[in-house]
C-alpha cells in the first residue's frame, strides 16, 4: 500500500467515526423533545365529544359512589309550565318540596322536556304524556328512601335512592310517564312496551336526554330498568351516550380516562379541571 492509500484510509476512517457520533446525537435531540414538549405545547383532546360540547355542571353524576352533597341544589331551577296548549307538559303527582310547589327542573332541561312534548303531542295515537317526578332535594329524597325502606322490612330493592345519589337532586333528571300509566299504582319496566316509551328511547337525544337506567346496564347504574326517567345531558353527549349504547357511568368512566391520558400527554390540566369528577367512597 502506497503511503498516499494510507492517508485517505485514515481520513475515511476518521469522517466515519465523527459521522457516527453526530447522529448519536441527533438521535438524543430527538428523544429530548418527546419527553419535554416546548412552552406552549397543549396535547390534542382526542375524546370523541369535544370540551366546548359538554357543560360539566350537565354531565354530573349521582349514584351510590358519587353522592351529592346535602346542600347541593342546582342553578337556574324552574317551574315546568304543565298547560301543554301553552307548550308545556301536564303533571301528575305533588312536586311539594319544602318551599317548592310543583316541579322543577334546570332551564335548559325543562325547555328541552317542553320541545319534546310539544313534537309527541302532535304523533298520531299517542297518549298524552305526563311529568310525574322531577327535582328532588336531598331532605325530600331523604324521606323517600326510609319510608320505602319501612314498606319493604328495611330492605333496599334498588327502587329508591338513598339520599344523595339521586338523579333527581340534578335538576336533570324527569319521569315523564304515557296516560294509563297515571292510573296505575306504581311504575315498572313493563312500560317498556308502550310506544311512547319506544319512542322516547329513539329519540330523546334529538332533545339532549338519556334513558339514564337502560334494561342491560344494571351491573354499572345498580338501577332497575326505568324507561321513564329521562336524564339532561345536552344534545352533543346524549347523542355520544345513545348511539353507543353506554349508560351515563360507562360515560363517565370514559371521559374520566381520557382525561387522565389528556395530562399525561402534556394536556392542561386547566382546560379539563371542571370535569373531573372523583367517587365518593
Ligand atoms: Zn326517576
Amino acid at each position: 500500500m502506497s503511503k498516499g492509500l494510507k492517508r485517505i484510509l485514515a481520513l475515511l476512517l476518521i469522517l466515519a467515526s465523527f459521522c457516527a457520533v453526530a447522529a448519536g446525537e441527533e438521535d438524543v435531540e430527538i428523544e429530548e423533545l418527546v419527553l419535554e414538549p416546548e412552552e406552549g405545547f397543549d396535547a390534542l383532546w382526542t375524546f370523541p365529544v369535544a370540551l366546548e360540547d359538554m357543560n360539566p355542571e350537565y354531565i354530573i353524576l349521582a349514584n351510590k359512589h358519587y353522592l351529592l352533597s346535602q346542600d347541593y341544589v342546582p342553578a337556574d331551577l324552574v317551574k315546568v309550565p304543565s298547560d301543554p296548549k301553552k307548550g308545556g307538559i301536564k303533571w301528575t303527582g305533588s312536586g311539594t318540596d319544602g318551599k317548592l310547589k310543583g316541579w322543577y327542573l334546570r332551564a335548559d332541561c325543562a325547555q328541552a322536556l317542553c320541545d319534546m312534548n310539544a313534537v309527541m303531542r302532535e304523533i298520531d295515537g299517542f297518549q298524552t304524556m305526563y311529568l310525574k317526578s322531577a327535582y328532588r332535594s336531598w331532605s325530600k329524597q331523604n324521606t323517600m328512601y326510609k319510608n320505602r325502606l319501612k314498606k319493604n322490612n328495611g330492605k333496599d330493592d334498588g327502587w329508591v335512592s338513598k339520599a344523595g345519589a339521586s338523579d333527581h337532586q340534578t335538576g336533570l333528571g324527569c319521569d315523564v310517564i304515557p296516560y294509563n300509566w297515571t292510573k296505575k299504582p306504581g311504575m315498572n319496566e313493563k312500560m317498556m312496551k308502550e310506544k311512547e316509551c319506544q319512542w322516547m328511547a329513539e329519540h330523546c337525544q334529538e332533545y339532549g336526554f338519556i334513558i339514564r337506567y337502560p334494561a342491560d346496564k344494571k351491573e354499572y347504574t345498580e338501577i332497575n330498568t326505568e324507561p321513564w326517567h329521562l336524564r339532561y345531558v345536552g344534545i352533543p353527549v346524549a347523542t355520544y351516550i345513545m348511539e353507543n349504547g353506554l349508560c351515563l357511568e360507562e360515560f363517565t368512566q370514559q371521559l374520566q380516562e381520557a382525561i387522565d391520558d389528556y395530562i399525561a400527554r402534556g394536556g392542561d390540566p386547566a382546560k379539563v379541571e371542571a370535569y373531573i369528577q372523583k367517587p365518593t367512597d
